[in-house]
């Protein structure tokens, strides 16, 4: 299993956004501008999030985890599942994660967190 350390959570510029978008300081086209990979690989190597889109209130919100490392080479800036976190990070090498929100429906998206995994 990996070992999740440094999380960095996102979620009070995800919150101060949303907030910006309701009182009109920008537009839905400029906070929800998923591109066609980021809805791709949301919707075949996420995972459901428990709770509704904040922007469009649709339910097929997703959340998916990218990893990024120098120690990664091809593997870094790809989506993974948790067992194939697991199963790189137990090979040595360590992974930053970042976890990312996202709504196939209206392309909104955000990023949830960011940790460093490794293997103990
Ligand atoms: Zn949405």
């Amino acid at each position: 299993m990996a070992v999740y350390r440094n999380e960095v959570s996102h979620e009070w510029e995800r919150r101060d956004l949303l907030r910006r978008w309701r009182a009109g300081a920008v537009t839905r086209a400029e906070i929800c501008d998923a591109d066609f990979l980021l809805v791709t690989a949301a919707t075949h190597h996420g995972r459901p999030a428990d709770r509704p889109c904040p922007v469009c209130g649709g339910d097929d919100l997703r959340v998916v985890r990218w990893i990024h490392g120098e120690q990664l080479g091809r593997m870094s800036g790809t989506a993974r599942s948790d067992e194939e976190i697991d199963r790189i990070v137990a090979t040595g090498k360590e992974a930053t994660v970042h976890t990312v929100e996202v709504c196939p429906r209206c392309r909104w998206n955000h990023l949830l967190t960011a940790v460093t995994a490794t293997a103990s």
